[in-house]
């Protein structure tokens, strides 16, 4: 046996075998073995690993890694745990997770758009009344981080006829339809245009913490917030005070500081806030073992190796 591909995961067995009869299938001439499986001679042969939140010991355990291939598209716990000096990290990028996240983006926008959390809360207090239908044109959705997953949400916004900008790191143009912003004054000034924030850029560094109280009081009054991210990017004591005092009208929240969110957090039980359980857009087994497998089978052809994350941008 001349080289292998190693499965490491902290997944549920079930899920894990999911993945493993998936990627087996996507690629059937290569050897995929779970890390359990694999003794000290056949980890030394793998060149390539396919993770899901692994244990750093069990990556470290892998000495000849080439590259490691994630199972999400969100890398920063991986990045955080990663040695110095250690493989390439090459992220998932599905357009079956792009569609997923788009249409979970156009989902929870009309059901702010539509007014459905004053309507829940009316039904529950016996309450008939009308609140004035806004039309998508009338609306700004501001994206904050306009990357793989926010460039197609953009577009199926913009597609049900909402107004719609995004906020970029690096300069960009071209992006159809929709407005662009980058750097400091361009965030708060599509901040404080928006009438919904939909958040999906990366936790990095330098966005931790980026929506804090003061990127918060720059938002039209009123607004709504989506995260479809990560928790840490948005304060939350910031944005409980900002919901409390009616500067925010509601939040859409499916990423939190702490996961499972706690059943002491004050955000289960807030009348302005909706929580999901990190269900916008789950990889999807069978088109992520496709992309994987062509990754593979491409390196595998040429020897080059699919584009990797910048471990020192974070992203
Ligand atoms: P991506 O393609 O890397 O795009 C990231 C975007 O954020 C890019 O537009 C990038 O700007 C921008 N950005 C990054 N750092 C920035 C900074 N410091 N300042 C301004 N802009 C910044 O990522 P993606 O595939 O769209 O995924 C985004 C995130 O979604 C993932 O990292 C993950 O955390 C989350 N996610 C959540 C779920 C869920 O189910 N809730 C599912 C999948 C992913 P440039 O264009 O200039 O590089």
């Amino acid at each position: 046996m001349s080289d292998i591909i190693t499965l490491v995961s902290r997944l549920s067995d079930d899920q894990e075998a999911a993945y493993l009869a998936a990627l087996r299938e996507a690629l059937p001439s290569e050897v995929i073995l779970p890390l359990c499986e694999a003794s000290a001679d056949l980890r030394a042969l793998s060149s390539i690993a396919i993770v899901a939140n692994p244990d750093p010991a069990d990556i470290a355990a892998l000495p000849n890694l080439a590259w490691v291939h994630s199972l999400w598209a969100g890398v920063e716990q991986l990045i955080a745990a990663w040695p110095i000096g250690g493989p390439p990290i090459v992220r998932l990028i599905d357009p079956e997770m792009s569609r997923t996240m788009a249409e979970a983006v156009l989902a929870w926008t009309y059901y702010l758009q539509r007014d459905m959390p004053a309507y829940r809360l009316q039904q529950t207090d016996r309450e008939w009344y009308q609140h004035a239908y806004r039309k998508p044109s009338s609306l700004e959705v501001g994206i904050v981080g306009l990357g793989t997953l926010g460039a197609c949400a953009a577009e199926r916004l913009v597609d049900a006829g909402f107004r719609v900008s995004g906020w970029t790191r690096t300069q960009k143009s071209g992006v159809d339809r929709v407005r662009v912003y980058h750097g400091d004054s361009g965030l708060n000034d599509m901040l404080s245009s928006s009438d919904i924030v939909v958040c999906l850029m990366p936790l990095t560094a330098e966005t931790r913490g980026l929506i804090d109280g003061a990127r918060i009081s720059r938002m039209k009054r009123g607004a709504a917030l989506i995260n479809f991210a990560r928790g840490p990017i948005i304060v939350e004591a910031a944005m409980l005070d900002a919901l409390d005092g009616g500067v925010l009208s509601h939040a859409v929240l499916d990423v939190f500081d702490i996961e499972p969110l706690p059943l002491r957090s004050r955000l289960w039980k807030h009348p302005r806030v909706t929580v999901l359980p990190h269900v916008s857009a789950p990889t999807d087994v069978q088109t992520a073992a496709s992309v994987i497998a062509a990754n593979v089978s491409e390196y595998r052809r040429t020897g080059i190796l699919p584009a990797s994350v910048d471990l020192a941008r974070g992203y």
